[in-house]
């Protein structure tokens, strides 16, 4: 039975991972809205549904290897890659640089499924793609739970474009420069829940 974008909304509603308030994105920029991941990494049995939706919806294109990004990624890319019956790695970060430590190799014609939970401004994503690409490894596709982008950024890279994107739940993000943010201006306090830190 396929995972809908309504399932998946009531799935995330139900665990309290649709936040109101007033947050600062990891980007730095502020929002009303923020989708608080680890509801959906800590229960194994949606992480289960979700990852099998994504690796049904990529089965055909035959990848060899799921990559995600730590530290979310570490959850999703080993699920993903289970119901695929392939490996599954993960790219960390040395001193703010994105690299693949632990042995883990990439090999010329490895078949890349790259995934992420929550995809924002892409930029965990394009750190993912660089890592990948300069293995020589292809790229047969981004998988992601829920995408809080515009189209534009979900394209990802301009001129860099990778066709097979899937996002499971479709939250396009409205999110403000701090200068010009509404909730700040109205002076409601400012919540930091994001886990990426420069
Ligand atoms: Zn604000």
């Amino acid at each position: 039975m396929s995972l809908t974008q309504a399932d998946l909304h009531g799935a995330l509603a139900e665990r309290g991972a649709l936040l109101q308030g007033h947050f600062r994105l990891s980007s730095g920029r502020h929002s009303d809205r923020f989708v608080q991941k680890f509801r959906i990494l800590e229960d194994p049995v949606l992480l289960e549904r979700v990852a099998r939706e994504l690796a049904d919806r990529f089965r055909s294109l035959e990848p060899t290897i799921v990559v995600g990004a730590a530290v979310g990624g570490i959850l999703l890319a080993y699920e993903v890659a289970r119901q695929l019956g392939t490996k599954a790695i993960f790219v960390e970060k040395v001193n703010g640089v994105p690299v693949l430590r632990r042995g883990f190799t990439l090999r010329p014609d490895d078949r890349a499924l790259l995934v992420e939970d929550v995809l924002t401004t892409g930029q965990s994503m394009r750190e993912t793609i660089d890592v990948v690409r300069a293995t020589g490894a292809s790229i047969v596709g981004l998988g992601v739970i829920v995408s809080r982008a515009d189209p534009v950024t979900l394209s990802v890279s301009k001129g860099d474009r990778i066709g097979n994107t899937v996002a499971l739940l479709d939250l396009p993000l409205q999110s403000y420069d701090e200068a010009e943010c509404p909730q700040c201006r109205a002076g409601e306090p400012l919540t930091d829940p994001g886990s990426r830190r420069a």
